[in-house]
């Protein structure tokens, strides 16, 4: 048993045990929200769930293999991989990336903490992506052990723009929003069906359509088709989520029917 576990270690003691063999998923979600992408999209059952979906998910160390299909489909990121083979005093962090402007390999970056305070320096061993062209970016970097289990981020560059972007071309169909509350483009919700996710509820909570004002008033039957295109499914055997009225807030003035 490691004697020295960095911050929070104790929290992801099983993780940070198992990482000095490869890399190894540590699992940061403690909210209990309704959520379980990570266990649909884990292939060797090492996240679970379970039936209630508010449930923290549970995680076996000795069933992880490293993939990173976690990290890359949590909607949260709350998931990311810690490798300690190279045993020199530094690790191997692998954290989801989502930003506009890709990073490169070799290049030294910041890392921060799940606050977005900078931590230290890193340098990026690896980028990559799961097959099937997913959205999101896995980027690997050399951190001194004593922070990889406060990695949460990497700030690739702090970027000076002055004056406006030069559009050099209209955006794509593929560009356009599927989910305007959320800003979901349709082309990202198509990169999540790629990675083989099949169900209603997982590919809602994975690409967020559904999740914003509308609660899925607008978009949920655009999201079905693409669902039923992906997989030749009729729509019935879809299923579907149930629409909530938009919300937005009210004064009290006006549900005890005044004008206010
Ligand atoms: S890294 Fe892969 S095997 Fe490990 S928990 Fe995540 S999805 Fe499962
Ligand atoms: S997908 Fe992420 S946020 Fe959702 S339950 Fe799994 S770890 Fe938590």
């Amino acid at each position: 048993m490691s004697p020295d576990i960095p911050g929070e270690g104790d929290l992801w003691r099983s993780s940070w045990e198992a990482a000095v063999d490869g890399a190894v998923a540590v699992v940061d979600c403690r909210e209990e929200i309704p959520c379980n992408p990570c266990e649909e999209a884990c292939p060797t059952g090492a996240i679970r769930v379970g039936p209630d979906i508010c449930a923290a998910p549970r995680f076996d160390p000795q069933a992880c293999n490293g993939c990173g299909r976690c990290v890359a489909l949590c909607p949260g990121m709350a998931v990311f991989l810690l490798d300690r083979r190279e045993k020199s005093g530094f690790a191997r962090v692998t954290v989801p990336y989502e930003m506009g402007e890709r990073p490169v390999e070799g290049e030294e970056v910041q890392v921060v903490d799940g606050e977005g305070k900078a931590l230290t320096g890193g340098k990026i061993l690896k980028i990559r992506a799961l097959g099937g062209g997913a959205p999101t970016l896995l980027v690997t970097v050399r951190v001194p052990e004593s922070v990889a289990l406060k990695v949460r981020g990497v700030r690739y560059r702090l970027m000076e723009r002055d004056g406006f972007r030069e559009v050099d071309k209209l955006p794509s169909l593929a560009d356009y929003p599927l989910c305007r509350c959320e800003d979901v483009p349709l082309e990202r919700v198509r990169d999540i069906l790629r990675t083989g996710l099949k169900s209603l509820p997982s590919l809602r909570r994975a690409s967020r359509v559904g999740l914003g004002y509308c609660q899925g008033m607008f978009c949920q039957s655009s999201l079905r088709q693409e669902l039923a295109e992906a997989t030749g499914r009729e729509g019935e055997e879809i299923g579907s989520f149930r629409v909530r009225p938009p919300v937005r807030p009210v004064k009290l003035g006006f549900l005890g029917g005044g004008n206010a």
